[in-house]
């Protein structure tokens, strides 16, 4: 999928103009999974073309007196990462020495970017636009981000010089991708997986010509490793900000089926792992958490199990997902890795007969019903797995909008117990019988 960045100074509207993209769909994430989300990253279509929206201003902090330099490395992370680029100005402010920056920052990139002049609410507004033409663009958009006005012109543009979703693939291998905050060893990790000999086989172009799978053959198993820009441009960006780390692995985790999130065991799994943690989520991809430098920590017998009991807590309501204690540099359970991505894999591909399906979980229902509401009673008569990539279950009553959230719940512990769903994102849909 497509990556679309906004970039501009704070207060230009950045954030209002991707709420205003990202609503309709968000709201349904959010009444599906009922987890957290990230204020700067969602998904949006238009005419039929799907792509990945990213705030990139969310992610600097600091507002009013953001630095320069701040936004030199935002501007430029944009162009590395993203496929198109949203630059947005203020008509009520003029041009700044800031939008001058970051529009030479752009003229000198190869990405395709968008002037979007924003807060234009009135016809007298788009007169005052015309300054604008001083950044050196042939062409300009006037928008309000707060009506919606002139977001169509913009839009209609922006997705034409898209890439095209490329074709379905032959070769199903699984896509594997290792993600996580800059230093917890994810390099080393690939590094240790792959050894001296590069079991490479072949390179196959991916979506875009910055995303690249390699094939590898190793412990038996053949996947794709899903490079992430990250890992090749390694050393050009290292500032431990969580914006980079996320940015990093959106392209990754969106071309994967399984991702290994990488953690530092002496760091832990902090708000910047939980936002990668919750990206893969909400992409319903499969996860393995790799707790590494084990060798690093001071252990007794009761450790392992102290920091499961943590890692678990953080990733609530999502628990069922494997734990592995790895050194990147012992080379301890590299292969006890690999070998849980493939099973993890195996559970996001499972396909339950829907016969099975119905045998094992309508008595499960039956003895424990869902609660009554506002005098009803709610029948479940019928279940199906869907066709989807990733495993999701449509449950067929008579009163579907009566089943809540914790009864959803309910129904997905159950079938991760009786299936084994391990590591994967399984959603649930009731609709009308
Ligand atoms: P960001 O820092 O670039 O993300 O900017 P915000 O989206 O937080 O917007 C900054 C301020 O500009 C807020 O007070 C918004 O309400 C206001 N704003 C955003 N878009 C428009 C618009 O189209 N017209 C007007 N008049 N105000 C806007
Ligand atoms: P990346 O930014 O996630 O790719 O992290 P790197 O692979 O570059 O590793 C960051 C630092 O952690 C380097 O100094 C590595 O040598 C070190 N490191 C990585 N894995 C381990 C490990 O398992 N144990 C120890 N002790 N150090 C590690």
């Amino acid at each position: 999928m497509s990556i679309v960045a906004i970039v501009g100074r704070p207060n230009v509207g950045k954030s209002t103009f991707f709420n205003r993209l990202i609503q309709r769909r968000e709201a349904i994430t959010d009444a599906v999974s009922g987890v957290t989300r990230d204020r700067h990253y969602g998904k949006s279509d238009w005419n039929g073309k799907e792509f990945s929206l990213i705030d990139t201003g969310g992610y600097v902090v600091g507002s009013d007196d953001i630095f320069e330099a701040e936004i030199d490395k935002q501007v430029e992370l944009a162009i590395d990462e993203a496929d198109a680029i949203i630059f947005m100005v203020d008509v009520e402010s003029g041009i700044t020495g800031m939008d001058e920056e970051v529009a030479q920052l752009l003229r000198k990139s190869q990405k395709p970017f968008f002037l979007a002049v924003n807060k234009v609410d009135s016809s007298k507004r788009e007169n005052d636009a015309v300054e604008f033409y001083s950044l050196g663009v042939e062409k300009y958009y006037t928008i309000s981000s707060i009506n919606g006005s002139g977001s169509g012109d913009l839009l209609d543009d922006l997705v034409a010089a898209l890439p095209d979703e490329p074709e379905v693939e032959e070769e199903v291998l699984p896509r594997f991708a290792v993600v996580g905050r800059p230093n917890a060893g994810k390099s080393s990790f690939i590094n240790a997986l792959i050894g001296e000999e590069r079991f490479v086989v072949t390179d196959i172009a991916g979506t875009t010509r910055d995303s690249i799978d390699t094939k590898y053959n190793r412990f038996g198993f053949d996947f794709n490793l899903v490079d992430t820009a990250g890992i090749r441009k390694k050393g050009k960006v290292k500032e431990d900000l969580e914006f980079y780390s996320v940015m990093r692995s959106v392209r990754a985790i969106e071309h994967s089926d399984v991702c290994l999130l990488v953690l530092d065991a002496t760091r832990g799994f902090d708000g910047q792992v939980q936002n990668i943690f919750w990206l893969a989520q909400r992409n319903n991809k499969g996860i393995v958490i790799l707790v590494n430098k084990w060798d690093l920590v001071e252990k007794d017998n009761q450790s392992t199990k102290d920091m499961e009991a943590y890692i678990r807590k953080q990733c609530e309501p999502y628990t069922d997902v494997p734990i592995v204690f790895i050194s990147a540099l012992t080379k301890q359970r590299i292969y006890k890795a690999i070998e849980t991505a493939v099973e993890v894999y195996k559970n996001r591909s499972k396909k339950i007969k829907t016969s099975v399906l119905n045998d094992t979980m309508l008595p499960i229902i039956e003895a424990f019903p869902p609660p009554q509401y506002k005098g009803k009673y709610v029948k479940i008569k019928y279940c199906t797995q869907l066709p989807t990539a990733f495993p999701a279950f449509a449950f067929f009553a008579n009163l579907p909008q009566y089943v809540k959230e914790p009864y959803k719940r309910f129904i997905e512990n159950k079938l991760r117990q009786q299936f084994n769903f391990t590591g994967v994102p399984v959603t649930i849909y009731l609709r009308k019988k």
